[in-house]
């Protein structure tokens, strides 16, 4: 082994070390801050490798690479709507496979220029990499398009479908096998079979996710961020020498991505399967809530809740999407302070799909420094509600409808539920009776022990903080 590969193998197997750090510490809040910069520098190192290993790197094209990717995803960072996260993971996965496919592209060409010959593990290689990468580009497309109200958010679905999604997997399989070996078919032109076989995939990638309904695509774009892991790790088995840092930060992006999978898929009580080719997860626009509420709505005020909270033991926030969109994780902080200060016992109820994002509302509360130990699980927090005086419902809604609790016939059916509506007093903050995601009305807000709170979440909490403080 010459000095230079000791070097770049040293580099890489740092970079590795980094990036299982990075991922170890991105589990808990506490140090999520600390992975992802861990994670980052063993970036750093890997293409530091990367640019050693490769004797031929051009001075020019690299850098240039490398600007444009820092200022495409600085520009990205800065200016997409915070709403618009899921979709832009989502784009994020789809850029990770093409890259996937246009690298095993790229080294057939090499081959073809040179005559190198390629060994059975890479031509393998590459078309997995070709079929991953681009059903993994064109499905993060339509999950894009659906989140972003490009395409329609409803399931396509046709007769027939499964069957033609098969068929289509099998004839992207049969060109991949004439990609390996073209003799079966009489010396079939192999950059010809790769470039057939992304087409048929790619097909294939749209026939996948265009039955799936909007509702259910963060969980798509969970399986797909697995699925660019794998068509990167396969091509780092397409490059001559294998790339082990590649095959390594592949297969931890697609072991990471389906165990994000699985959790959201528990979380919403659903199978993977059944979100695969379920063909629900629809947004359900013709529920009523008339007859729910009809003569059962109690409104409350800012001064009203100030009083209810100083004659108060437990207080619990359950936070919701409308926390994150309204921007209003600050005014909860500041009553969460007042009210501990006056020896009141808050904690924060913490549904795992609350939001739009896995984590959503514990990184809002953490960027408040609000102490991770007051924020529960559901599990956690379930069995202290009878015991709560006022539940705080801020712009949550799916995630406490007992309606969840119905086995059948809703789209929240059987999805487990923070049990809000056993504390004592319940006040939900939103702006009015309008659903939540999954698009049905909510028979909470119509309970004898719930009071809403007509705002917008910011403003509202930011009152209810200056009434609480003037009520002293
Ligand atoms: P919901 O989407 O059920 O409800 C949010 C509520 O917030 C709405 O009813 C809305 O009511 C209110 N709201 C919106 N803007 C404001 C505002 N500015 N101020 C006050 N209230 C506001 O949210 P939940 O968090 O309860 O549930 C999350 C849903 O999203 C679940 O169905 C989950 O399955 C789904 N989901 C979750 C994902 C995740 O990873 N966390 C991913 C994708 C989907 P109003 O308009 O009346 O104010």
């Amino acid at each position: 082994m010459n000095e230079m590969t000791l070097i770049v193998k040293t580099l890489y197997l740092l970079g590795a070390v980094f990036f299982i750090l990075g991922l170890k510490a991105l589990s808990s809040p506490k140090t999520a801050v600390r992975g992802n910069l861990t994670g980052a520098f063993g970036m750093v190192l890997a293409i530091a490798g990367a640019l050693l290993q490769g004797p031929q790197f051009s001075l020019i094209w690299v850098p240039v690479g490398v600007l444009a990717g820092i200022l495409i995803g600085v520009i990205l960072a800065v200016t997409v709507d915070f709403k618009a996260m899921p979709q832009l993971v989502g784009l994020f996965n789809g850029f990770g496979g093409i890259a996937s496919v246009l690298v095993a592209a790229s080294m057939i060409l090499l081959t073809l220029i040179t005559g190198q010959k390629e060994t059975p593990i890479s031509a393998v290689a590459t078309a997995a990499t070709g079929i991953v990468g681009a059903v993994t580009f064109w499905g993060s497309l339509v999950a894009f398009g659906k989140l972003q109200g490009l395409i329609s958010e409803r399931p396509l679905r046709y007769p027939g479908e499964q069957v033609v999604k098969v068929l289509v997997a099998l004839a992207a399989l049969a060109f991949g096998v004439i990609y390996v070996n073209p003799d079966l078919v009489g010396g079939f032109d192999r950059n010809m079979s790769y470039w057939i076989m992304a087409a048929v995939a790619s097909v294939l990638g749209l026939l996948l996710t265009l039955p799936i309904g909007g509702a259910d695509m963060p969980i798509v774009i969970a399986l797909l961020n697995s699925y660019s892991g794998i068509a990167a790790a396969a091509s780092g088995f397409v490059l001559n020498p294998p790339n082990s840092i590649l095959i390594i930060a592949g297969a931890l992006v697609g072991a990471s991505g389906i165990i994000l999978t699985q959790l959201m898929c528990k979380a919403m009580n659903r199978s993977l399967a059944n979100v695969l080719f379920g063909g629900v997860g629809a947004i359900v626009e013709t529920a009523k809530g008339d007859d729910i509420y009809a003569g059962k709505i109690k409104s409350t005020s800012a001064e009203e809740i100030a009083v209810i909270l100083k004659n108060a033991q437990r207080v619990v926030f359950v936070p919701g999407y409308g926390m994150a969109v309204g921007r209003a994780a600050t005014p909860v902080r500041q009553l969460f302070e007042a009210l501990e200060k006056d020896g009141v016992t808050v904690e924060f109820g913490i549904h795992p799909v609350a939001g739009r994002m896995p984590g959503h509302m514990n990184v809002l509360l953490a960027e408040e420094n609000i102490p991770y130990d007051k924020l529960k699980e559901m599990d956690e927090i379930n069995p202290s509600f009878p015991n709560t005086d006022v539940t705080i419902v801020l712009g949550a809604n799916d995630v406490v409808n007992p309606i969840a609790r119905e086995s059948q016939g809703t789209p929240i059916s059987g999805m487990p539920i923070l049990d809000v509506d056993k504390s004592r007093t319940v006040i939900v903050v939103k702006r009015s009776l309008a659903p939540g995601f999954a698009g049905i009305p909510n028979p909470l807000f119509a309970n004898d022990n719930t009071l809403m709170f007509f705002a917008d979440a910011k403003k509202g909490m930011e009152d209810v903080v200056k009434a609480y403080k003037e009520a002293d």
